[in-house]
This record gives C-alpha cells, sequence and structure tokens, in this order.
C-alpha cells in the first residue's frame, strides 16, 4: 500500500531525535507514518534535494486574536512555516471564550494560548491593561483555563509600563493563576518592569519573553553590561528565556552581549502582531535567520524553534517533532546565499550572507504553498497611527521607551 505523500532526497533535521542527514519521510492519515532510507511509494511524493525538513515550526509568542487592536489572523503562519501559533496572552477571561469560537476554530493553524491575566487581555495600546490593578483577576483566569484546558498552556503577564505601579502585586495575582492550575506563567519584561524581582520569582518552567530587548530592564545590567545574576540563578533553576522580537524587543546589541556569556535563548519567537508585522514585516524564519548569523548552528536554531517551543508547553510528545505518530506538521526551506540586511528593532541592520527561505508548509499532510494565505491586515485607525509614529520615531534610540505601552 502507498502512502498519502513521500518527501524525498531532503536533508531531514529533527532534534527531538537527534537527527540531521539526508533521508525520506512518509506520510499517512495526515500523520508521520516513516522516516527512513528504504521507504515504499507515495500516492504523491515530492523530491526535495537540496532542501532542508524539519518539524513545523512552533511560534511561542504571537497575537492572534482579531478583536484586539494587537491582533492579526493566525493562517498567515502557514506562509511561513509555523504550524503551531501560540498566543501570548491578548485575551484574558472576557474574551477568550469569543477568540476560541472565532478565531482558534476558524484558523487552519493550530492555535494554542496563554490567557492574560488581566481580564482585558490585551485590547489596545493607548492604556495599560493593568493601569487599574482591579482587572488582575487570579480566580477567572484560573476558571477559564480549567474550562479550555484543550487550548490554554499558561497565564500571561506583560510587566512594565502596561503595569503602571502595580508590578509586583499583579505579578502574585498572575503566579495564583498559574498555581492554581498548575501551568507556567509567561511574563513579558520591558522598561519599567522590577526585572530582578520578578526572575527570583520565577519557577522552573516559566518563561521569561523579550529577553533580548534592549530597552532596558532586560537581562543585563544598565551600568557595566554584564548578565544579571538573577538571569543565571533562574536559568540555573529551568526557566525559559524566550525571543519574542516584536516591534521593540530585539536588539543586536543585547543579544551579542549575552552570547559573550555563552547566554542563548531557549526558544525563538516572533512575537508577530498588527504593529510588528507592519513595520518589520517579518516572520519566524527572518527571525531565526538572525540567530543563525549570529553564530549558532542550524540544527540548534531549529530545535529552539521546534521541538523546545513545544516541549516548553508540555507539547512535545506531538508537536515539534517528527516521530512516527505526530501529527504530519512539517517546514521545508532552503537556506539562500547572497547578502541580506536583516534589522533590529533599534533600526540596526547587519549583513546576513545566509538566511531561510520557506518552500512548503505541510500541515496535518496538506501542502501549503508560501504566500497562499492572503495576509487580511485591519486598516489602522488615526490612534493606531500616533502609536505607529511613536514605535518608528524610538526606535533608534536605545534604551527610550514613552508613555504609549507600544513596546509589545
Ligand atoms: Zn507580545
Amino acid at each position: 500500500m502507498a502512502y498519502s505523500l513521500v518527501l524525498r532526497n531532503g536533508h531531514v533535521i529533527d532534534p527531538s531525535q537527534n537527527l540531521s542527514r539526508v533521508t525520506a519521510v512518509a506520510i499517512q492519515d495526515g500523520r508521520v507514518a516513516a522516516i527512513g532510507d528504504e521507504l515504499g511509494p507515495g500516492l504523491d511524493e515530492k523530491n526535495l534535494y537540496g532542501k532542508y525538513v524539519c518539524p513545523g515550526l512552533v511560534d511561542l509568542h504571537g497575537h492572534w486574536w482579531e478583536g484586539s487592536s494587537w491582533g492579526i489572523d493566525p493562517d498567515i503562519c502557514l506562509n511561513h512555516g509555523v504550524t503551531t501559533a501560540v498566543d501570548a496572552g491578548t485575551t484574558g477571561f472576557i474574551s477568550f471564550p469569543a477568540f476560541r469560537r472565532m478565531q482558534v476554530s476558524a484558523a487552519t493553524v493550530r492555535v494554542l494560548a496563554f490567557v492574560n491575566i488581566s481580564a482585558i487581555g490585551i485590547p489596545t495600546t493607548l492604556v495599560g491593561e493593568l493601569e487599574d490593578i482591579r482587572f488582575a483577576r487570579p480566580i477567572e483566569t484560573g476558571r477559564v483555563i480549567e474550562a479550555n484546558r484543550d487550548l490554554c498552556v499558561g497565564v500571561k503577564i506583560r510587566e512594565g509600563t502596561m503595569t503602571g505601579i502595580h508590578g509586583t502585586e499583579a505579578m502574585d495575582k498572575a503566579l495564583e493563576a498559574a498555581n492554581s492550575t498548575g501551568l507556567r506563567v509567561m511574563v513579558h519584561i520591558t522598561k519599567g518592569a522590577d526585572t530582578r524581582r520578578i526572575l527570583e520569582r520565577l519557577r522552573p518552567g516559566d518563561i521569561v519573553t523579550h529577553c533580548f530587548q534592549g530597552r532596558g530592564d532586560g537581562i543585563l545590567n544598565s551600568d557595566d553590561h554584564r548578565l544579571l545574576p538573577e538571569v543565571v540563578n533562574a536559568r540555573k533553576r529551568g526557566v525559559q528565556f524566550d525571543v519574542g522580537h516584536g516591534a521593540g524587543a530585539f536588539s543586536w546589541d543585547v543579544a551579542r552581549r549575552a552570547f559573550e556569556y555563552f547566554f542563548y535563548p531557549d526558544t525563538i519567537s516572533t512575537d508577530l502582531h498588527r504593529f510588528s508585522i507592519a513595520r518589520w514585516a517579518f516572520d519566524m524564519p527572518s527571525v531565526m535567520s538572525k540567530f543563525l548569523h549570529m553564530g549558532m548552528s542550524l540544527e540548534d536554531v531549529i530545535l529552539k524553534s521546534t521541538w523546545a517551543p513545544a516541549q516548553a508547553i508540555d507539547r512535545g510528545d506531538q508537536l515539534g517533532t517528527l516521530k512516527p505518530g505526530a501529527p504530519a506538521d512539517i517546514f521545508v526551506f532552503e537556506l539562500e546565499e547572497g547578502s541580506f540586511p536583516l534589522e533590529d528593532t533599534h533600526l540596526r541592520a547587519e549583513r546576513a550572507v545566509r538566511r531561510i527561505r520557506p518552500v512548503l508548509t505541510i500541515k496535518a499532510g496538506q501542502i501549503i504553498e508560501p504566500g497562499s494565505y492572503p495576509v487580511r491586515l485591519r486598516e489602522l485607525e488615526e490612534c493606531d497611527r500616533d502609536v505607529f509614529r511613536f514605535v518608528e520615531e524610538t526606535a533608534g534610540q536605545r534604551g527610550t521607551i514613552g508613555k504609549i505601552n507600544a513596546d509589545g
């Protein structure tokens, strides 16, 4: 009997099986059926000579609820190899049910979610979601997670200007919700966060996102730019550090400094949202290309974009892996050679000589060509334009952040 699809002659990289060599992958009934050199015929076969094959990418941090001014349609992920898109707390307990019904259920890409400790999630750039601490709701957050266990992977909190004067109390409530549900916290750290105290409080498996942001109150000491001892201790305890590139959270300087300390990200993610996609027009492959450019091996970059994020949310047995029986979620790409400007969120460009170029996304065995999902973006309103100008104007100024919470 023939397999439904066989991918031949590609260089298969699957860190979950310690695999990096040219071989074949067979797919049957939407799942990986076998990997090996002597596979039987397929009803459909692809010759992927010169291409790479890896598990579908798992983007641990994006904003996929279009009921928020931050949100975009998650299916655009399928254009660039992402088969699992994790929403990083765009909804809180009030908006989660509508998010599930109208966005997650309608999407072709798999969508999972952190639920924001703020009742209102992250609806707008105009007002921080925790500037009024009454929005921090551990009990209701726990209830919505219990009712949606299949989709919910943890509790999200943004610490910085958006918590106003309530950073510590808000963190208490996020940890309370996480403890009551047995799940992890993902904490965003930006200018205004009490990062050292936050790090001390995080538990094994909790996630720090925006780890290479350069706007202040990050992982480096502000005086001598050494890695904070709290960062080193947190990593030793098993706290995970996620990239969350976004519109304001990736600095070449911070990342390079961290690399001098052999401090590499645990997970690579985009923080794609309405504002980051408009300004930087990036995607998982371009963020991954930045880490390749900084000297990480291709295998490590793939690990941190597939199995590592899947494991970070306890889905490592099914997602980010090509083990037989796992969903046939696969990314096929090329390493393109040339000279490519890669910009950080401070508008500093470095020239890379290689970049990852998507060739095919396969979701549950179905082949999707890059660009086949139209990018439908909400029209910007006048208030968005103010935020957007602000992001552009301040992006180049190291360590600055203005009055608006556009630092996702
Ligand atoms: Zn974000």
